[in-house]
């Protein structure tokens, strides 16, 4: 380094100061020095600019005298401790000249050759602003902190990685710990395991600056175990550099609040299942009578949609005819709603379809109040009075419910699912499904008889029922199965110990007469939502974890487990295999013979498709089908098999047998723009005649169309291509409207056939079917016909054709073929 020069550093003071004096009387501090009587023996220049005292009056002076007892007092211990020999330091009033000085004091002590203290330096700095500063700082941080500690809101500091640094009074009281005590914690201890990670995500978004702030509905637990809904409000304060600090969250109860909307919840969904399970059509609108609901049997008669019909006018919806003069009748419900009161429907009245045909109806309108008394809207209640309705309703009843037990079946069953999922859903709940097999049932028919084990099961499935006091749905599955629906699940440990008390109860079935009765349960576990999310996936893992319990020879219960899904494997194998399923000619038609119900001719034949590989069957129809219209394999598949029933029809129509083919469409292929071409150029293709082929299509299909499907059903029949309802009574059983369709046959369902020689009511309903379809100029045909007493019955009701193992199974086309040229009648046929 470069010695410096002092002319250099220093060009304009001359030589000969005192710089010890210079700088001791022009410091800006006040400098002293004290012996040890605390006598001033030194006192700079600053103490008569500051204090306004000459320094030489200060001499020989105690500090005492100058600077008053009350500041002596406040620095005693500083000056003790460096007259102790120590450096100390001091901050305090000063007095100066009528204004409050604030300074801060260090004090040294001077020692003397033998080390003793001999006096003390005082060096006091003036430190007044920096102290109104500190002050101010700390009023308002004082401020800040009453706001936060009693505000009426939680409020709560944490830090990035989750822990509370500040909570205040609102937050303790509303998780119920001590302050202290949730220091110790952080957010993921307190917050309900499946909002925790809604919460770390918003978290992360917050610290990754993705957002500014957010907002969160979620649950925490209180000290206790229960749970608190709360509201929070979070934002996160970074430093200077924007490296984050600390969250901010706001917190508020909302648990009362929720309660509320869950009893909301409750009695809407209550009313709502009503409205979809009572047998009127009930329709709601607001005060200016523009719809606001539609339940679906309002639906089928109206032929309008709940949502498409949402907001429209009523008269729009709901137009009434005078059935004798057939003029428009004023709506019933602008009258009810204009006068307040409720208003009975007078005399006949039509109600026209959105299709334009009529049903004669009865209804009831009424206005909607709030809780104050005011109207805000009405309800109209109406049903159809034709004679059909009375049979839709029973066929319904009949449809949904099991005639052994009374339980609702399969069929309902698939709506409970979707409402428990929906409720669970909405409520941000779990819901379970519980699989319930009974082991040995087979062994209780074997040992005591058919008879017998329809009281076992009758007695089972009330014995159940005693077991479900809550809004579980118990329904009959099938067989010895039965399936439990939970809408509402605490906690999964809720599933399994309804599982034990189920067993437990279950096994105690006892039946009159079967003293020796003992049965043996298993159950298998599905969780909604976390082993899956549709109803039949519910469903299917459930009976996975059944067939777990089954195949591990114990009985008791399961849960489903991810592994345990060979099913969902099978599905995909199933997918992968039926691609090639086509190309490689592995699929084939068969055909089943369809009956005169009269002669026992031969009068028709559907072709129902089939999958098999060196003549042995692969998979079954109900297995592969369901898997092709998911996938949309359905399309070229159901292309092919148009297609190739088409061209044996024909054959069968040039070796002089005109025999019609009927074909199973499904919804996928019927709804496709292309549908009607493709039919016309296979019709075209193949030569047949239009009126050799037969489309089978569902009940579903038909009813729930628009205008769309109409118009297409028309033009297809205009092709001269007969249509007919295929599985019917399992769908919307409005006979009444069939008859605006332009649809040739009914196939009565499988499952009334089974039961009509076994069941009144069924046979009762089926024969009263078959005769109100033939009135309606629709031919009747019985499918799944097993014995000849069914063949029989159904043949007295009055159905047209009959078909059904006991007149042949499906069979190749060559055996079809070979049949059709046996002598006639058909020889199995139970014809005298
Ligand atoms: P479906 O149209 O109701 O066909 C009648 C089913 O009942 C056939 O089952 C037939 O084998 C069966 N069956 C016939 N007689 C009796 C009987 O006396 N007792 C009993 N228990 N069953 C009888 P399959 O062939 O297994 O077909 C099942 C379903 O698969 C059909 O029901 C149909 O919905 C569908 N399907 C079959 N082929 C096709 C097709 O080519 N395209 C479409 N889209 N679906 C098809
Ligand atoms: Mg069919
Ligand atoms: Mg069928």
């Amino acid at each position: 380094m470069r010695p410096l020069k002092p002319a250099e550093v220093l060009p304009s003071l001359p030589d000969e100061t005192d710089w010890p004096a210079r700088v001791a009387h022009g410091t800006p501090a006040l400098l002293a020095y004290l012996d040890l009587e605390q006598r001033f023996r030194f006192a700079n220049d600053t103490h008569s600019r500051w204090l306004g005292i000459e320094p030489q009056q200060l001499l020989g002076r105690r500090l005492i005298e100058v600077v008053g007892r009350r500041n002596h007092a406040l620095a005693s211990a500083a000056l003790a401790h460096a007259y102790a020999g120590h450096r100390a330091s001091y901050e305090g009033e000063l007095y100066n000249g009528g204004k409050r000085r604030y300074a801060h004091g260090n004090f040294q002590p001077d020692f003397d050759a033998d080390g003793r203290v001999c006096g003390i330096f005082t060096a006091l700095v003036d430190i007044t602003e920096r102290r109104t500063l500190e002050l101010q700082l700390h009023e308002s941080e004082q401020r800040f902190f009453g706001a936060f500690q009693h505000a009426a809101i939680g409020m709560a500091l944490t830090h990035p990685d989750g822990h509370f640094l500040r909570v205040n009074a609102a937050v303790c009281q509303m998780l119920g710990y001590r302050e202290d005590e949730l220091l110790q914690l952080d957010i993921a201890s307190i917050t309900h395991p499946d909002d925790i990670t809604a919460d770390t995500a918003l978290m992360a978004q917050l610290l990754a600056g993705e957002r500014e702030s957010y907002q969160l509905e979620k649950r925490n637990f209180h000290k206790d175990g229960h749970v608190v809904h709360i509201q929070l409000s979070v934002s996160l304060v970074r430093d200077e550099p924007g490296a984050p600090l600390y969250f901010v969250s706001q917190v508020q109860n909302i648990s009362q609040r929720k309660a509320f909307e869950d009893a909301l919840h409750r009695e809407r969904e209550l009313a709502e299942v009503t409205l979809r399970s009572i047998g009127d059509a009930v329709i709601t609108t607001d005060r200016q009578l523009c719809i606001t609901s539609l339940n679906p049997i309002a639906e089928a008669m109206t032929g309008w949609t709940g949502i498409e019909a949402q907001g429209r006018p009523i008269e729009e919806i709901f137009q009434l005819f005078d059935a004798q003069h057939g003029h428009a009748v004023a709506n019933p419900l602008r009258a009810a709603i204009g006068h307040n009161t409720i208003v009975d429907l007078a005399g006949k009245t039509l109600l026209r379809h959105r299709h334009g045909f009529d049903t004669p109806v009865e209804d009831s309108s009424a206005p909607i109040h709030d809780h104050a008394g005011n109207v805000i809207g009405g309800v109209l209640v109406f049903h159809d009075v034709s004679e059909t309705r009375a049979l839709a309703l029973k066929m319904i009843h009949l449809t949904q419910h099991d005639t052994l037990t009374g339980l609702p079946n399969r069929s309902q069953l698939h709506d409970h699912i979707g409402q428990a999922i929906a409720t669970a859903n909405r409520r941000q709940q779990r819901a379970a499904l519980l699989y319930i097999d009974i082991d040995n049932f087979k062994q209780v028919n074997e040992l005591h008889g058919h008879a017998a084990g329809d009281r076992v099961l009758c007695a089972f499935a009330a014995q159940l029922h005693r077991c479900l006091p809550g809004d579980e749905l118990l329904s009959r599955y099938g067989g010895d199965e039965f399936v439990v629906m939970l809408p509402h699940l605490e906690s999964v440990g809720e599933a399994a110990s309804l599982c034990q008390t189920l067993i437990n109860h279950g096994e105690q079935t006892r039946v009159d007469g079967l003293s020796e009765l003992s049965l043996r349960l298993s159950i298998g576990i599905s969780v909604y939502p976390d082993d899956a999310i549709e109803p039949d996936d519910l469903l299917q893992h459930a009976e996975t974890a059944l067939v777990a319990v089954k195949t591990q020879g114990l009985h008791g219960y399961r849960f489903f487990t991810a592994s345990m899904n060979e099913r969902t494997r099978a599905r995909r194998r199933i997918e992968a295999a039926l691609r090639q399923a086509l190309p490689q000619h592995e699929l084939s038609l068969h055909y089943q013979p369809k009956v005169d119900a009269q002669s026992g001719r031969i009068v028709g034949a559907e072709a129902l498709l089939r999958w098999q590989v060196d003549g042995r069957e692969l998979y079954t129809p109900d297995q592969f089908i369901p898997v092709a219209e998911d996938s949309g394999l359905i399309l070229p598949i159901g292309a092919w098999v148009l297609r190739q029933a088409c061209r044996q029809a024909q054959l069968w129509q040039r070796h002089g047998r005109s025999i019609p083919v009927s074909v199973n469409v499904s919804p996928l292929q019927f709804q496709h723009a292309e549908f009607y071409n493709w039919l016309d150029e296979v019709l075209d293709g193949s030569g047949l005649a239009a009126g050799l082929l037969e489309l089978e299509l569902t009940e579903r299909m038909v009813m729930s169309g628009g205008d769309a499907t109409t118009g297409l059903l028309q033009r297809i029949k205009q092709r001269g291509v007969r249509l007919s309802l295929d599985d019917f009574g399992t769908g919307y059983c409005s006979l009444s409207y069939l008859k605006h369709f332009p649809i040739d046959a009914l196939k009565i369902d499988r499952m009334f056939v089974r039961d009509i020689t076994s069941d009144r009511d069924t046979a009762t309903i089926t024969s009263a079917i078959i005769a109100m379809a033939r009135s309606l100029n629709k031919e009747v045909i019985a499918e799944g016909v097993e014995t000849r007493e069914q063949g029989a019955f159904l043949r007295r009701a009055g159905c047209s054709q009959l078909q059904g193992f006991l007149y042949g199974a499906p069979m190749p086309a060559a055996e079809f073929q070979k049949l059709l040229d046996e002598p006639e009648p058909h020889a199995t046929a139970p014809y005298p």
